[in-house]
């Protein structure tokens, strides 16, 4: 037995079922490479799905992180920790925010915008205005509420009752959004590229839609950038590319290089919503994360970055583009999607792992989301991979 399978053995007998996982333990990574427990190596174009945004181990972010484990790592949210002060601010300033409610994952960024979007509607106008509109295909965590909002039937089952108040609408159907704007909404809450759903950007014409109709019937607008953001998509936030900004954004995945961290930020109309007990988290805005958290935050809006990361996920598009098994490549930036001809996605995946390149899928696509910190050569060998594979 080599020694992969003697841990699968062991993480199978006690940690719970509930991801289809492939026969392969990780060890180690430095750059955007990994290897595995039999000392095999991969090019990493998935970041563990988005989360290590400057790659495995990056330097001066382990250096942050480390500094931080050994002076407090963490502490009740009833007292202040400056590092938390300093992201926070970081965070506000770059986004564009007035103020931040931290957790630790995306579905809790979301519950909490959730719980924003009520309230500040409950607040103003009462009772019985407390519905959000989600779009079909979206995706929002795992959490009864962040289930019950996410617009997959495929979700919606075994853990009856679901939360009541989500409403859907289809994706880039305008006429369907005004048909349910009704009196009785509060939000409406989208992911400019739906992630999970299959990497696919919302039309222009919706987004504005979607702001449009909104602004005059004080609904907020939800942008989920848990996937998008940070980054991911060339500019900070995925809205940048629409020139919008949503009265509450939320993030997670990339934003603090592979530690647990969600963010909810609010604009200056939701910034008094949340009171003393009306929401919190143990964990929430641990020094680490937030350590971790202002160590990508240093990186991503460094002179020239975003424009590297425009200019790379061009030089991926061109290179799909060209390959014979393509149909098509959605996405923003570097999130990517590729849609097959004739190959099955997940087919693809278990293949690249074969020859020691780790790629996602989403829906029927392969999804790429390389860390943003890839350079030129790492990216040629694993597309080359890719696409020796698409090709055969
Ligand atoms: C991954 C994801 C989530 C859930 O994040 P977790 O950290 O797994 O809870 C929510 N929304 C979007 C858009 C995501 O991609």
């Amino acid at each position: 037995m080599n020694t992969n399978e003697k841990t699968i053995e062991k993480f199978d007998k006690h940690v719970a079922h509930s991801y289809g996982r492939y026969p392969l333990a990780m060890k180690k990574g430095s750059g955007r490479r990994c290897v595995d427990e039999n000392g095999k190596v991969y090019i990493d174009l998935g970041s563990g799905i988005g989360t290590n945004s400057l790659g495995y181990c990056d330097e001066k972010w382990a250096d942050a992180v480390c500094e931080q484990v050994r002076t407090l790592q963490h502490n009740s949210n009833y007292y202040y920790t400056e590092v938390q002060a300093e992201f926070a601010e970081k965070l506000c300033d770059t986004a564009g925010y007035s103020s931040v409610f931290f957790g630790n994952s995306g579905a809790e960024a979301n519950e909490c915008a959730i719980k924003v979007a009520r309230k500040y509607s409950f607040d103003k106008y009462g009772k019985g205005r407390h519905n959000i509109i989600t779009l079909v295909n979206s995706f929002h965590g795992r959490t009864m509420a962040t289930l019950s909002a996410t617009g997959q039937d495929v979700f919606h089952n075994y853990f009856f009752p679901f939360l009541e108040g989500f409403i859907n609408v289809e994706a880039n159907n305008i006429d369907d959004l005004k048909a349910k704007l009704d009196d009785t909404v509060c939000a409406v809450m989208i992911e400019y590229v739906q992630g999970e759903g299959g990497v696919n950007a919302l039309s222009k014409e919706f987004v504005d839609a979607v702001y449009e109709l909104c602004a005059p019937k004080d609904i907020l607008v939800i942008a989920d950038e848990v996937q998008t953001g940070v980054g991911r998509t060339g500019k900070f936030l995925a809205g940048d590319n629409y020139g919008k900004k949503a009265d509450i954004t939320t993030l997670a995945k990339g934003i603090a290089g592979g530690l647990p961290m969600g963010a909810c930020l609010m604009n200056e109309k939701c910034s008094g919503v949340l009171t003393p007990s009306t929401h919190g988290s143990t964990f929430g805005g641990n020094p680490i994360a937030c350590a971790g958290g202002i160590a990508v935050l240093e990186r991503v809006t460094s002179e020239g970055f975003l424009d590297e990361v425009n200019k790379k996920a061009e030089f991926i598009k061109t290179k799909l583009e060209n390959c014979s098994e393509v149909v098509s490549v959605s996405g923003l930036g570097l999130m990517i999607g590729i849609q097959l001809k004739s190959k099955k996605a997940a087919d693809a995946a278990r293949e690249a792992l074969d020859r020691g390149l780790l790629v996602l899928t989403a829906k029927d696509k392969v999804r790429l989301l390389p860390p943003l910190t890839i350079d030129y050569d790492e990216l040629r060998d694993g597309l080359d991979i890719l696409i020796g594979i698409l090709e055969e």
